[in-house]
């Protein structure tokens, strides 16, 4: 069958392929511990849960405007006020189904083929792949567990080329949980005001979910709001992940372009979602309080665990909810004449033999490295957290 040429261009991600395996086997009656979670374990508020309800009894049941219903643009505008003392209009506004289709819209609408797209690494992985849909060349900045995974202006300043077109990066960042401070931005703004022509990417998704206390956009620096496409949306705040709600602001012009890219691939997401975006926009952050104190606690638990095991290196992230540990240490070791090579070859060992899931840092361009994810109950985290140790300590 000849399918279409840029399939060879991208793939399934490991994340899902992941998911996909943790799920198989549990159906087999397997007692796995699933520590590649991508989503929040918490319950969607009930008041956000009794708006979509509500929404449905009053008839909410139609299309839409492709970017969402005024009141909702409204909504988002008010909570980036509230939140990130940013100034939107509702037109510079476009929801869509998740952050990933609203990644996906700004990408095509800005990358032309051959143009460049700086990304530091580890990275989240439909990133690179947005960009060679769009035949546009990936140019991917490793950023070491020494500086956090964090790229520096330096790193920045020696990857951009006349052909940069674009910047992507996520803060808090999935797969490390590392949070850009201010003054971290500040270096990097600094190194954007003098390259006018490079849009940038910020994907804030994990904004709520930071032990730092301080959420920074980079839209907050200087003339950067101008050429910024900020991303977020309800998935891992407000533990929404099905509900498929995702949103961006950007310049006027950016925010029509991806109206437009939207009109022909889904139109707007949801009636009923939107309804209850709206009471999850304007209300109290309660929740999302609330599962980031749970997360705390788990975090502080599995950092202290994973520091307990010879041969990791790992550092404490300040959000997400995913560790992001080094294991090269391991590579060359075996167990019962299996020798693992690669991260790779850990995460099947740690699945086949430990019944834990974990995802190779290889689908985040870190093959020295696995996310981990802490988006499960304190016991299973501590069951993880024994196999881990238990088989780990078998690798000679
Ligand atoms: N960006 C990042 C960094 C993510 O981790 C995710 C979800 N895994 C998304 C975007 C997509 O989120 P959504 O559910 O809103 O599409």
């Amino acid at each position: 069958m000849q399918l279409a040429e840029r399939l060879s261009r991208i793939s399934v991600p490991q994340t899902i392929r992941m998911a996909k395996l943790s799920r198989e086997l549990k159906a087999q009656g397997i007692d796995i511990v699933d520590l590649s979670i991508g989503e929040p374990d918490f319950d969607t508020p009930v008041h956000i849960r009794e708006a979509a309800k509500k929404a449905i009894d009053e008839g909410y049941t139609h299309y839409t405007p492709v970017a969402g219903y005024a009141d909702l643009k409204q909504a988002v505008a008010y909570k980036l006020k509230r939140d990130n003392g940013l100034e939107y209009s509702p037109e510079q506004i476009v929801v869509s189904t998740g952050a990933k289709q609203s990644i996906a819209n700004s990408v095509l609408s800005l990358v032309n083929p051959g143009e460049e797209v700086i990304i530091p690494t580890p990275y989240w992985v439909t990133y690179s792949e947005l960009v060679k849909l769009c035949q546009g060349v990936v140019k991917f900045v490793p950023c070491p567990i020494e500086q956090d995974y964090k790229i520096t202006p330096q790193q920045l300043e020696a990857a951009i080329t006349p052909n940069t077109k674009l910047f992507m990066f996520s803060s808090p960042c999935n797969p490390t949980g590392s949070v850009y401070s201010r003054k971290e931005l500040e270096g990097l703004a600094a190194v954007f005001e003098k390259h006018p022509q490079i849009f940038i990417i910020s994907d804030e998704i994990y904004e709520y979910i930071n032990y730092v206390g301080e959420h920074v956009s980079i839209a907050s620096f200087g003339s950067l709001k101008e050429r910024t496409i900020i991303i977020n949306g309800l998935s891992k705040g407000f533990a929404m992940t099905g509900w498929r709600l995702g949103y961006l602001a950007a310049p006027l012009e950016i925010a029509k372009a991806a109206d437009m890219v939207q009109s022909q691939f889904t139109s707007a997401t949801s009636s009923i979602t939107q309804r209850a975006a709206i009471t999850a926009l304007r209300g109290e952050l309660d929740t999302a309080k609330e599962m980031v104190a749970a997360f705390r606690e788990r975090r502080a638990f599995i950092f202290k665990a994973l520091r307990d095991i010879p041969g990791l290196v790992v550092n404490e992230p300040d959000g997400a909810f995913y560790m992001f540990p080094n294991v090269s240490s391991f590579f060359g070791r075996s167990y019962e004449g299996e020798q693992i090579n690669n991260a790779d070859d850990l995460c099947m060992y740690l699945l086949h033999k430990a019944n834990v899931t974990v995802v190779s840092g290889r689908a985040f361009e870190q093959p020295e490295c696995i996310r981990i994810s802490y988006a499960t109950g304190m016991d299973r985290i501590q069951e993880g957290m024994k196999r881990m140790k238990e088989w780990l300590g078998k690798l000679k």
